[in-house]
């Protein structure tokens, strides 16, 4: 079965020196009306408790471009002002809705990034998958196309990383090709040592490159802590931390990448613990300029490192799924999967485990159990009682390849949920 999937595609881009400059004040004016119009809105909030929109906005700063003193404005392409005061809107949205925090100004030394509406009345001149890509304002630019997206892009984001890196990301909307059926279940427990323990007692550590990058930037930091504030010496270790970051960063993606194609590939249905994210996303580090505080007593070089994946290997989990026909069960965070013991027929729970006990016995059924592999097969037959019969809520076992192993259900799950490797804008 083919089903229309919104799927990201993100590509480094190496744009000329013009280029670079006309970024660079894109950039600068996205981030003047981004910062101006929250100003605004919280201003008309805290004085008359009146609610204001981006599209309030954006009248006036027609005005504005009007004036001497602002016509830099008009340099920009007024596409990248209405997608940011969008973007906004949808910020103040989270915000009300869902209880996200408060948008935030900009600043010029975080992530930096554009989008770009594409007008599908001249796309097919500007725009050919693997070939071509001409942004607004900008002109043709040179792109390392390592896949060829199928469908057209309606936008564009064009993005800078804190090691100067430029990107371009996009979504199209594809026909994705679900995987045939198969019988295997799984349970996973998600970790600090081992980054996966399956229920089969499978685990995957995290790759020997990944670490030795991890004692790089220990290194880095500590040197940096000696260094002068603002000397020129600490602004170049700065930067190749930042480097080393995002290198860490680009390598895990991969990792986690590899790893839950493999989950979703072998299993029909996948059950993982459902952790808060939200309280992680933030990490504790800081960014480059603004580190954390108390980073040490909070995370640990570890942890700071892995807490971000656990949420990228369940929202992997979860899109994937979705494309290939897959059923992602998750089982609720304060289910004692740990505790319990997991052998068939047992009814066994510890009181206490602390964090230090690898193995234990259960005083029940005698069975020694991995603490990691018992969470996983506890989280698999929490997950299995979860699954939902045909035709009510909740999550199903869902149709694959056609000669499916399981009776005809797909979830009820609406085309365009975000699901791709959408970038947060
Ligand atoms: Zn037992």
């Amino acid at each position: 079965m083919r089903l229309m999937k919104r799927r990201s595609y993100k590509y480094r881009i190496y744009p000329n020196k013009t280029q670079i400059q006309l970024l660079s004040r894109f950039f600068g004016s996205k981030r003047f009306v981004w910062n101006t119009c929250l100003a605004w809105r919280s201003n008309i909030y805290k004085e008359y408790f009146e609610s204001v929109t981006g599209i309030d906005f954006s009248r006036g700063l027609t005005e504005l471009k009007k004036l001497e003193s602002y016509r830099w404005l008009k340099d920009t392409p007024t596409t990248v002002y209405s997608q940011a005061l969008r973007d906004q809107d949808a910020a103040f949205r989270k915000f009300f809705k869902e209880g996200a925090g408060y948008p935030r100004f900009k600043s010029r030394h975080q992530l930096q990034s554009i989008r770009f509406q594409l007008d599908q009345r001249v796309i097919v001149k500007n725009y050919k998958a693997g070939e071509l890509l001409k942004i607004p304002g900008l002109g043709q630019i040179k792109v390392r196309w390592t896949r060829v997206p199928e469908g057209l892009p309606k936008m564009v984001t064009v993005s800078k990383d804190s090691a100067g890196r430029y990107f371009v990301s996009m979504a199209v909307e594809e026909a994705i090709q679900s995987l045939p059926a198969v019988g295997k279940t799984v349970g996973i427990d998600l970790g600090v040592n081992q980054v996966m323990t399956l229920s089969d007692g499978a685990q995957f550590v995290n790759p020997r490159h990944l670490l030795k990058k991890k004692v790089q930037l220990k290194c880095l930091q500590q040197r940096l802590a000696r260094q002068q504030k603002g000397s020129n010496r600490r602004l170049k270790t700065k930067f190749r931390i930042a480097k080393l970051h995002t290198r860490i960063a680009d390598e895990r993606h991969a990792y986690i990448h590899q790893i839950t194609r493999r989950m979703i590939n072998d299993n029909q249905v996948i059950m993982i613990e459902d952790l808060n994210v939200s309280g992680l996303s933030r990490s504790s580090k800081g960014t480059l300029d603004n580190p954390g505080k108390k980073v040490k007593q909070k995370s640990g070089l570890n942890r700071s490192i892995l807490d971000v994946s656990f949420g990228e290997i369940t929202r992997q989990l979860e899109y994937k799924s979705d494309w290939y026909g897959r059923t992602l069960i998750k089982v609720d965070r304060f289910f004692p999967s740990s505790k319990l013991c997991s052998t068939p027929g047992c009814d066994y729970k510890a009181e206490k485990l602390t964090l230090k006990i690898r193995t234990w016995t259960c005083p029940q059924c005698g069975v020694v159990h991995d603490r990691d592999i018992n969470a996983a097969k506890n989280t698999e037959i929490k997950g299995l009682t979860q699954l939902a019969p045909v035709g009510t809520k909740g999550p199903q076992l869902r149709d694959a390849g056609g000669e499916g192993v399981y009776p005809m259900a797909v979830s009820p799950r609406s085309l365009d949920q975000p699901n791709a490797c959408l970038e947060q804008v």
